[in-house]
């Protein structure tokens, strides 16, 4: 049967082919279907009528009744304008034109009734409406017209006369043109089981509600169906891999584990550390590969874990590789290792860019051999050259900065793909986890090691600098370090390496009996490395930075993290950078200075980060104010996601339980062929066509 929501819009009337381009260019709209799935943003009330002296300039649109007292024209040039007085009774506003003044004068006549529609602003202490819509009283009837549909337009579209109210006339030709109902998109058990609104019944109401019930029922539907069908598309991957894919079988706990845990434990695991590690054991003995994301928040002790998970992958005689981003992390990876594993008969190699020569061909040997365990690295043992003899275990740590392809080049280094373990320190509230990783089965470490003092976080204006520095001289007499974070400017990295270098000579002169190292991301690898490493040993005091010591940098020793112009970090940012603090037995700080002005939203982001510690909260938080396309991590993983209908923020609880459902479906119909489904399949086959984002999701 032939669809007729598949038709090109450029057919459609009132549409062409000027339009058409437009519409194709401007929204990505080419079809009919397409067309009647670009939603409303928002719906004006038009069944109210407000009257004057309840108006203030921050009203949404509003609808007044009354008449003209008297035409003005004012300014000249391109001021010049058509100010009409109006008034209800109960005061005067003006409504307002900069065009087309001669026509109006002729249109709208004083002193008769009028029910005028548009955006209230206030203007040189005078409440006025610009280019408002009106219609005669008489041939309006309130009652009738309910909710009106508001349609984002681009600029573009909006000089060519395509606007809001235009387009909404498409979308009612658009249904004027369909015959019959819209075909239904889900099956009828999902539809009757879950009480849906028809597709048909749903399409028609978000964009023409006959009433909010309805309106409510129709996004409702097709939040449903957006959400359900990301989800199935992700289990179905995961089912389909698990397919193809046996995962290796681990049974075994044995003597390496054991021995770990019984002598070189240098502390009680915390009982969330505990709880992961029978996660992952239970995986890895499942006979189907682990593809696990491990959360935890900076200083919950991720490492331990995923030793612990690579040592149990070397008793069931395969090797365990762990990569990080940096060469930094790499290094302090492989010492931590190292002295975990002291005494014990383990060989552990570290791989990076740096390491060339005889030692490289040395490690390389002794992978192939099964001589090297345990790899430690960057992104060097990606590289073709880098081969094992049997790779069993795979452990990513700071995920956000690789990407999917990269995760994908070290499964194929062994036949049957290892297990995975991908470690964030991004605290990705559990929804938006699951529509980004999809297939990864999330793991949280919720709970830091004992003994650790709660951060102290401190806002200060920058005005306040010698209580700021007595503070940190202060903590330097006591022989602790001090981290002074500069923001990082994108677009001007001049001015970054400006900023810093300004506060680097501020901070040599306040301190001048302190060594004060500077890190910042323009300098060459090693150079930087150096620097940092001073502040590792203990050397330098200070260390003044740009945000690359965000991730991962371990020095218990250091206890301030300053951060100025803490105004332009982002909430996770301001998180990540408190975390290299705190690490140790002592009292740490974070003091975040700003300038004395402040927006409203960059308060609130202080306010948040002076109140918790906790990272999922503030996750949460930032993920409410800023919504998720913005959220840090998010834009480098590759997998952007166009919602047309649900909000992830919002819609978490509808996510989980459209998982459940989507995952049901799969439990009973795992080959797909069961009638009652065939309509989910088909559509899924098309949402991943048109999709492109879908297919890389796992
Ligand atoms: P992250 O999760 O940020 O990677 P790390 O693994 O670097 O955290 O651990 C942070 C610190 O906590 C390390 O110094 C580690 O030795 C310590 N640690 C980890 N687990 C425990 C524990 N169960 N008890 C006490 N200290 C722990
Ligand atoms: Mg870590």
């Amino acid at each position: 049967m032939f669809d007729i929501t598949t038709r090109d819009i450029k057919y459609l009337q009132g549409v062409g082919p000027q339009r058409a381009t437009m519409l194709n260019k401007e929204l990505n709209i080419f079809s009919l279907r397409d067309l009647l799935y670009y939603f409303p943003y928002k719906y004006v009330d038009r069944s109210r009528l407000y009257y004057i002296h309840e108006i203030d300039g921050n009203m949404p649109y509003i609808q007044l009744k009354g008449q003209i007292l008297s035409f003005e024209t004012m300014g000249e040039g391109r001021q010049r304008r058509l100010v009409a007085h109006f008034s209800d009774g109960t005061g005067v506003i003006d409504l307002v034109w900069f065009q087309g003044i001669k026509y109006l004068m002729g249109k709208y006549k004083a002193h008769e009734e009028y029910i005028v529609f548009g955006k209230p602003t206030v203007f040189n202490g005078r409440i006025n409406v610009a280019h408002p819509d009106i219609d005669p009283a008489k041939d309006l009837s309130l009652s009738g017209m309910g909710l009106q549909p508001y349609y984002n337009t681009t600029e573009k579209m909006k000089r060519s006369g395509l606007n809001s109210h235009a387009f909404g006339k498409l979308v009612a030709n658009a249904f004027a043109l369909l015959q019959g109902a819209i075909p239904e998109t889900l099956s009828r058990k999902i539809v009757e089981n879950h009480h849906l609104v028809s597709l048909d019944e749903a399409l028609r109401n978000i964009h023409f509600p006959q009433n909010p019930d309805k309106l409510r029922k129709a996004q409702y539907r097709l939040k449903f169906e957006e959400l359900f069908y990301i989800q199935l598309n992700i289990l179905r991957y995961a089912k389909d891999r698990q397919r193809k894919f046996r995962g290796l079988y681990f049974e075994r706990v044995g003597e390496i584990f054991n021995t770990f845990y019984s002598q070189n434990l240098p502390f009680q695991l915390t009982g969330a550390q505990k709880r992961v590690i029978k996660e992952i054991r239970k995986d890895m003995g499942s006979g189907r590969q682990m593809n696990r994301l491990l959360q935890g928040d900076v200083g919950s002790g991720k490492t331990l874990v995923a030793l612990m998970s690579m040592l149990i992958a070397l008793d069931n005689g395969y090797q365990a590789c762990m990569m990080a981003p940096t060469e930094i992390l790499a290094a302090q990876h492989y010492e931590t290792v190292k002295q975990l594993l002291f005494g014990m008969d383990v060989r552990v190699e570290l791989l990076m860019g740096s390491v060339k020569g005889k030692k490289r061909d040395e490690i390389l040997k002794g992978l192939l051999t099964g001589e090297v365990q345990i790899l430690i690295g960057t992104h060097a043992v990606l590289e073709n050259t880098v081969n094992f003899s049997s790779l069993g275990m795979v452990v990513i740590d700071e995920q956000h900065r690789f990407g999917v392809a990269q995760r994908a080049k070290l499964w194929a280094k062994n036949t049957n793909p290892p297990h995975v373990l991908v470690m964030t320190a991004t605290p990705i509230p559990r929804t938006l986890a699951m529509t980004l990783y999809g297939d990864l089965d999330v793991s949280v470490i919720d709970e830091l090691p004992p003994g650790r003092k709660p951060i102290q976080t401190i806002h200060q204006f920058d005005n306040r600098r010698t209580s700021l520095y007595a503070g940190i001289r202060k903590q330097i007499g006591e022989g602790r370090q001090i981290y002074i974070v500069y923001p990082l400017i994108k677009e001007s990295e001049k001015m970054d390496i400006k900023n810093l270098e300004e506060g680097y000579e501020q901070v040599c002169a306040e301190f001048p009996e302190c060594n004060v190292c500077k890190v910042h991301g323009q300098m060459k690898p090693a150079e930087k490395d150096a620097e940092m490493q001073r502040f590792v040993n203990g050397e330098a005091q200070i260390m003044v930075a740009t945000t690359v010591v965000e991730v991962g940098v371990n020095v218990p020793n250091a206890s301030v993290m300053v951060i100025e112009n803490a105004e332009r970090f982002g909430l996770s940012q301001l998180h990540q950078l408190r975390g290299r603090v705190g690490r140790g037995a002592d009292q740490s700080y974070c003091i975040l200075v700003t300038s004395y002005k402040l927006a409203e939203e960059t308060r609130k982001r202080l306010e948040i980060m002076v109140q918790t510690c906790d990272g999922f909260e503030i996750a949460e938080a930032d993920l409410k104010l800023r919504g998720p396309g913005d959220l840090e991590g998010t834009q480098q993983s590759g997998v952007a996601f166009d919602l047309k209908i649900a909000d992830i923020a919002r819609d978490g609880q509808l996510l989980q339980y459209v998982r459940e459902v989507a995952s049901n479906i799969l439990e009973k119909d795992p080959m797909c062929v069961l009638p009652e489904n065939e309509v989910l399949w088909k559509q899924l086959q098309a949402l991943r066509k048109t999709n492109v984002n879908w297919a890389a999701i796992s």
